[in-house]
């Protein structure tokens, strides 16, 4: 698993900072691909965004309720956002997301979901703060749920089949 944060947090507001960003972020890319499987006749699959994107909206509340009792700490520009999965050809995010299929959609939405819950993950297991450690132990749990229910779906649609086929013919 790559290192997520480049360096562990230690307290409970930044980490706060932190999920919210990357709470807000990931809902907001969940309505987009959900737009846009909507537009493409694919209102299951559209259907699930929703969820997801409710799912971060629920998150980033929960998050905003605890920071109340804190000023959060400005995070600068922070790398982790959204990003595309390894295969560099797949359309991936602004550029080609008007033309994603399905199973690229829900590969995309998986490969977030493991890098939030391992984002979750490390910061939990990196933070000398138990406070810190119990709740990003909290959200990682959450996230695993999502990974979940992502992989059954890529499962149930076959995505697999729809890969790049392994080059027979190596250049
Ligand atoms: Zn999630």
């Amino acid at each position: 698993m790559s290192k997520l944060l480049s360096q562990n947090i230690e307290s409970l507001a930044e980490f706060l900072a932190h999920a919210l960003e990357l709470e807000v972020e990931s809902a907001e890319r969940y309505r987009e691909l959900a737009d846009n499987m909507r537009v493409h006749n694919n209102p299951e699959v559209s259907e699930l965004f929703r969820k997801l994107a409710h799912y971060g909206d629920t998150h980033a509340a929960e998050v905003e309720q605890r920071a109340a009792d804190f000023e959060l700490p400005y995070i600068s520009p922070w790398d982790f956002k959204w990003s595309c999965p390894e295969a560099p050809e797949s359309p991936c995010m602004e550029d080609a997301h008007y033309m994603m299929t399905k199973c690229q959609a829900l590969e995309l939405a998986l490969h977030n979901e493991i890098r939030g819950r391992d984002f979750y993950a490390q910061v939990a297991n990196g933070s000398s703060d138990p406070a810190v450690r119990e709740a990003a132990a909290e959200m990682a749990a959450e996230e695993d749920t999502h990974v979940n229910m992502l992989r059954e779906w890529v499962a149930r649609e076959a995505c697999v089949t729809e890969k790049r086929p392994l080059d027979l013919d190596p250049p």
